[in-house]
């Protein structure tokens, strides 16, 4: 097996977890290398951007933590930019919820944190807004951030100016490990990580050993651990240009919403198809269902030019919140399962998840109890 400099913390996954992570512990000084299968498959690519734990009515403990992500994301971008020098294209925009009535309005789960709006007051924050929304919530603390085209670039650029190296095109095959100590302190009977098995991109597989990895790859974890109750839930999207300032709010309607990006081009999201495990390509059903939503939000944008068409898959597990912290292996550490959330969880998940492996896991923050692997662990086989 290859020697892997002592100390050096391996990121499995090069897309928006791995990056964040990657650049976090960076900035901490550690030496970071990131394998990286596909770069553009990265859900990272794919997201509309929205930060929206209000709009996407978020309960319990993952409301809690997208909020405590969504004000630390102006600090957490200021950082990428200064060690980019590029924008990430962060707009607190605010988004608008459109109900077919006031009291599907006050029924849903985050109303407490928007301001009600009436048929009126839609009709002032979205103009041309579709006839069948007779009520809203505007949540002017949420917003979007351009993913797409901006941020992850600008992740890579900062993780290469704070010295992370990157090996693109790099398949972990296999996590290798060495049984735990059963006599030790709690915990130390797990298996212990001593490398990887991986592909390089020219075809030959490689031992690199290394003692602290994270493992971030997105929608595909399970594959190298299956005990992760993690699964694929694909999505479909689609962009129009629209004139400048049509929209100025993010229209967040059921089953499609609508970011409209400073430039005025409008990012139509998004299908949620379970069913298609990791099915790759565009299908007419998905599109018409974008159509469809855009058409009863907007109509008028039917008329706009199409741009792009696209689709990619969340990492997602059965309560739809992350996996964050601990695994079931010593020295490597989860940053998977985000869902539709983890463009806004960006934020929280490299603070909480860069100070543990800083501590040494000395102290764990509640928020990652909350999210451990193991709350699952009953369920498992
Ligand atoms: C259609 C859609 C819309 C979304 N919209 C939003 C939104 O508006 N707001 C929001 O907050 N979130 C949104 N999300 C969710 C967000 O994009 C994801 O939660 C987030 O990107 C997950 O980041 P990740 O790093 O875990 O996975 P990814 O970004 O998918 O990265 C995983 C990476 O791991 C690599 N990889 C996989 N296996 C291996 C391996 N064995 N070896 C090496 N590398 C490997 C892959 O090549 C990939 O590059 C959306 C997602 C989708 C699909």
């Amino acid at each position: 097996m290859a020697t892997q400099s002592q100390g050096t913390i391996l990121v499995l996954g090069g897309g928006l977890m791995g990056l964040a992570i990657a650049h976090g512990l960076a900035r901490r000084g550690e030496s970071v290398r990131v394998l990286s299968r596909r770069r553009s498959e990265a859900a990272g690519f794919v997201a509309a951007g929205m930060l929206a734990p209000h709009a996407e009515g978020l309960q319990g403990p993952l409301l809690a933590l997208g909020q405590r992500s969504l004000e630390q994301i102006p600090a957490w971008v200021a950082t990428i930019e200064a060690d980019s020098g590029l924008h990430c294209g962060l707009h607190p925009c605010g988004i608008v919820v459109p109900f077919t009535s006031g009291t599907e309005r006050d029924g849903y789960a985050t109303a407490p944190w928007g301001l009600p709006l009436d048929r009126s007051g839609l009709e002032r924050e979205v103009p041309g807004i579709g006839p069948a929304w007779k009520a809203g919530l505007l949540f002017d603390q949420d917003g979007q951030i351009d993913n797409r085209r901006e941020l992850m670039r600008a992740l890579e650029a900062a993780c290469v100016a704070r010295g992370v190296t990157f090996e693109e095109g790099s398949e972990v095959l296999e996590l290798l490990t060495e049984p735990g100590n059963p006599d030790g302190v709690a915990g130390q009977g797990r298996a212990r990580l001593t490398g990887v098995r991986l592909r390089r991109a020219d075809g030959q597989e490689h031992g690199l050993a290394c003692q602290r990895a994270v493992l971030a790859c997105g929608a595909w974890s399970a594959h190298l651990l299956p005990q992760l109750p993690l699964f694929p839930v694909k999505g479909q999207m689609l962009s129009l240009q629209g004139p400048r300032q049509a929209l100025g709010r993010v229209l967040f309607g059921p089953g499609t919403y609508l970011v409209p990006r400073q430039d005025g081009l409008l990012v139509v999201g998004a299908t949620s198809e379970p069913e298609a495990g990791f099915s790759e390509g565009l299908t007419p059903a998905g599109q018409r269902q974008l159509q469809e939503g855009l058409a009863a939000l907007l109509p008028e944008a039917t008329h706009w030019p199409p741009m792009e068409r696209w689709w990619g898959f969340r990492p997602c597990t059965p309560d739809e919140a992350p996996l964050l912290g601990t695994s079931p292996i010593q020295g490597l550490w989860l940053a998977t399962g985000h869902h539709r959330n983890g463009v806004l969880l960006a934020a929280i998940t490299v603070e909480l998840l860069v100070g543990a492996i800083d501590n040494g896991w000395q102290r764990v923050e509640p928020e990652l109890e909350s999210f451990d692997w193991g709350r699952f662990e009953p369920t498992l086989s």
